[in-house]
């Protein structure tokens, strides 16, 4: 059997496996595959999510540039991350809290049991704090301040399609402490060339330090997967490489792909992009 991701609407991904679970919750379709190449697979409205095969190039990019760059990151708040991948690799680090705003408790109830070994865990560790609500609405109305937000949504589809506007963004520098940092995924550069220039346009108004992270991902078709990371202060491109170094081996950090060197790599545009930042 076949399961399709059927995110692009003229372009189909399929893998060869079976189908563990399909349902629709309140929130969203949700199916789970066993695939021979790729393991188990979470998708979300048809979008390949995580699978257990390559979810910690994804991960370990999405948590160490940041928490490893940020002097001193205490509080951290993570918008979706139901699988529990950015977890297990936040908690790698001296962290004071993290905040889960997780809209569909479903998706963590089936990493948990699915996906085990993407979450290690990490759902179990007492500095965090989940809630089970919509990042939009969240952002909107706490009065808490963070080093540190985490954008672990899917594509601009369904419910994270809030996550994308220019009054999320506003909002997320309103919860950010002054010296705070956000990443977000802003998909292929090649298939989603339009996510990124506009998600990048209405970053760039709100925070002065903004980059594009470029990483490869197998089940993220499209050629490069990309990120954008946003500062109010901290400029990644001239961060130093001996202190962040130095970091990664005091915590000791045991990661597969994630590596300084690769970190600032992964800032290095092609002449494509760099029209965009200009
Ligand atoms: N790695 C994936 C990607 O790059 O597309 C994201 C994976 S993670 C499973 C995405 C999570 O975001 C899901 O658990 C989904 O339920 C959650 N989500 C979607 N919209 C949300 C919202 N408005 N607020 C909070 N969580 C949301």
């Amino acid at each position: 059997m076949w399961c399709y991701e059927t995110l692009h609407p003229d372009i189909k991904l399929g893998i060869k496996g079976k189908s563990l679970y399909k349902k629709k919750t309140a929130h969203q379709n949700c199916q789970i595959s066993k695939t021979k190449d790729f393991g188990n697979v979470l998708f979300l409205d048809g979008a390949i999510q995580t699978t257990e095969a390559d979810e910690y190039i994804y991960h370990e990019m999405l948590v160490h540039p940041l928490l490893l760059t940020h002097p001193k990151p205490e509080n951290v708040l993570i918008i979706g991350g139901g699988d529990g991948g950015v977890l297990r690799e936040i908690f790698k680090h001296p962290v004071k809290e993290a905040i889960m705003v997780e809209i569909d408790r479903t998706v963590i109830d089936l990493s948990k049991k699915y996906l085990p070994k993407i979450s290690k865990g990490s759902f179990r560790d007492n500095r965090l704090g989940l809630i089970i609500d919509d990042g939009a609405k969240y952002i909107k109305e706490t009065p808490k301040k963070f080093d540190i937000v985490i954008i672990d949504s899917p594509d601009p589809v369904g419910p994270a399609n809030a996550l994308f506007s220019n009054q999320f963004y506003q909002g997320v520098s309103k919860v950010l402490k002054p010296n705070g940092v956000m990443i977000r995924q802003t998909g292929s550069v090649f298939l989603q060339s339009e996510v990124l220039k506009n998600n990048y346009r209405r970053i760039k108004k709100i925070f002065p330090q903004t980059f594009i992270q470029l990483v490869s991902i197998p089940t993220y078709i499209g050629g490069f997967f990309s990120f954008i990371i946003a500062a109010k202060k901290i400029n990644f491109l001239k961060a130093k490489k001996s202190k962040i170094k130095k970091k990664y081996s005091k915590f000791n950090l045991k990661t597969k792909y994630y590596n300084p060197d690769i970190q600032f790599a992964s800032l290095q545009l092609p002449n494509n992009l760099k029209e965009l930042v200009k």
